[in-house]
This record gives structure tokens, sequence and C-alpha cells, in this order.
């Protein structure tokens, strides 16, 4: 994470700075009926994602940095977070190549439809229709 004052070209092109705008930690892998009814119940929530990277499984919270200043600067770019003084823009979520995951659930009825493929598992439930948490 460094959208910086004095922000790179690249920053200046990845509107609304990205990687300032979530964060994300792993969960376990589903493997109970009960542990996928779980997620989805996390995707009933707003701004929530799931995703699936290198096999393990991350909940993405998508929610502004409140050091991000309206021109997508961070405002205490000397004194951030050490998770943000390691991320580089050599590698990160608009450029690197390493960014790519497996799936990516944006909403209650991905993650259905998922289970309905990849799983034994069976919901009753029809697609919900509920708008995507994000973009
Ligand atoms: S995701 Fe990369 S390009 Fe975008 S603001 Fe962050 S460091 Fe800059
Ligand atoms: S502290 Fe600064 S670099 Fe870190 S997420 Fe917030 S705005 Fe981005």
């Amino acid at each position: 994470m460094s959208t910086q004052i004095n922000s790179s070209d690249q920053c200046e092109k990845c509107l609304p700075a990205h990687c300032c705008n979530y964060f994300a930690f792993g969960l376990d892998e589903p493997v109970t009926r009960k542990d996928y009814e779980c997620l989805l119940w996390k995707l009933a929530h707003e701004k929530v994602s799931i995703y699936i990277y290198r096999k393990a499984w991350y909940i993405m919270i998508h929610t502004r940095c409140n050091f991000l200043s309206p021109t997508n600067k961070c405002t205490i770019y000397e004194t951030r977070p050490y998770i943000c003084r390691e991320h580089s823009v050599e590698n990160c979520e608009y450029t690197g190549e390493d960014y790519g995951f497996s799936e990516h659930f944006k909403s209650y009825d991905d993650l259905l439809a998922y289970i309905k493929v990849n799983t034994k598992f069976r919901f009753k439930q029809e697609p919900t229709g509920v708008t995507p948490n994000i973009a």
C-alpha cells in the first residue's frame, strides 16, 4: 500500500487507489455444508467478497482507509504502518501478475453457483438476485 504524497504515475492511474480501499485475511478452507453456509452468511453482508488465491481462501473487506485523502494520497505517508511500507508498486494489485485469483465471489449468488458446481452440497435456495457487493 503505497499511494503516496508524491505518488508514481502508476498510482495516479490506479483510481481510487485500489490497495488503500480494502483489507483481507485468510479463512479456513470450507469442508462441511455448515462451513459453506457460514461463508454464504458472510457474503450476505455489504462490502464483503471472498476469493481463492493459490488454493487458499480469503475474505476481503472493501473499505476505504481513513488516511486516504480525497485526491487519493496517503496523508500519513511518512508514518504509515509496516503493511503499507512493505507494499510495492512494482508488484501490486494494479500491475502484479501474481494477483490473479482463481475464484472471486463478489456476491451471495456467486458462491451459491460455485457450491452447486463444485461440491456435493445442495441448497434449496434459488439465486437471490441481490446486487453484488462490489463492482
Ligand atoms: S494498487 Fe499499486 S498502483 Fe494502485 S495505488 Fe496501490 S501501489 Fe499504486
Ligand atoms: S495508511 Fe496510507 S498507504 Fe496505508 S492504506 Fe491508508 S492511505 Fe493507504
